[in-house]
C-alpha cells in the first residue's frame, strides 16, 4: 500500500490528516482507525507529511518550489505542479471510466450495458 492509498483508504473511512507545525494529526467523527490502519500510518508518516504540507507533487512525487513554479492545492490537501495537473485529472477521469464499465464494480452487474466491443457500421451492413 502507498501512502496515496492509505490516505485514499482513511479519508473514504472519514478521517481526516493534517500537517500542523510538521506534525501529522488525524481527526475524524467515526470510530478510530483499527492498530493495522495506525501502523501503517506510522509506516508511511513521512510520506503522508511531505504529500500533506504542498513539498511534494502528488502526480510526480518531485518537490515543489511554490515560489518558482505554479502549483495547485487540491481539496484532500496534496498538491500538484501546474504542469501535472493535466495528466493527473485525464488519468482520475479515465480510472473513475473504467470502473463505471466493469461489471465486477457493479452493484448489480446489470447496470453495466457495454459487453465487449460494438460493431462497427460495415460489420452490420456485411
Ligand atoms: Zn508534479
Amino acid at each position: 500500500m502507498t501512502a496515496l492509498d492509505l490516505l485514499s483508504r482513511l479519508m473514504l473511512d472519514g478521517v481526516e490528516l493534517h500537517v500542523q507545525a510538521g506534525k501529522l494529526e488525524l481527526y475524524g467523527h467515526g470510530p478510530p482507525p483499527d492498530d493495522v490502519t495506525l501502523v501503517e500510518v506510522r509506516a508511511h508518516k513521512s510520506e503522508l507529511i511531505a504529500l500533506l504540507d504542498g513539498t511534494t507533487c502528488r502526480w510526480c512525487r518531485h518537490p515543489i518550489d511554490w515560489k518558482f513554479s505554479p502549483a495547485i492545492a487540491l481539496g484532500d490537501g496534496t498538491s500538484l505542479h501546474g504542469h501535472c495537473h493535466e495528466p493527473f485529472h485525464v488519468d482520475r477521469i479515465m480510472r473513475n471510466a473504467a470502473r463505471a464499465v466493469d461489471p465486477a464494480l457493479a452493484d448489480d452487474p446489470a447496470e453495466v450495458g457495454l459487453h465487449g466491443d460494438l460493431p462497427t457500421i460495415d460489420q452490420e451492413a456485411a
